[in-house]
């Protein structure tokens, strides 16, 4: 895949995170910006949207209200579902 096609995957992953929550959707890319600083990949990169929108979508709640229980319980979910990465 070249670099134009993997900014597109990109771009439709965010697309698809502020479909779902504007919130978290900005406070990521302050995330995504530090990333880009630090000379991280755009699959990199991608990878951290997926990943988060999941956990977004497992937590049903948005990241900065997120409490040390929320990660503890999120961690137990993730541990009993194998599949939560698809
Ligand atoms: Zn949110």
């Amino acid at each position: 895949m070249d670099l134009y096609n993997k900014e597109r995957t990109l771009e439709q992953q965010k697309e698809r995170f502020k479909e779902e929550c504007i919130r978290c959707y900005k406070l990521l890319e302050k995330f995504e910006r530090t990333l880009r600083i630090n000379n991280y990949s755009i699959s990199r990169i991608e990878k951290y949207w997926t990943s988060l929108r999941i956990i977004h979508k497992i937590l049903a709640k948005c990241f900065e209200d997120a409490k040390k229980e929320d990660i503890e319980e999120l961690v137990i979910k993730i541990d009993t579902n194998k599949n939560w990465s698809e």
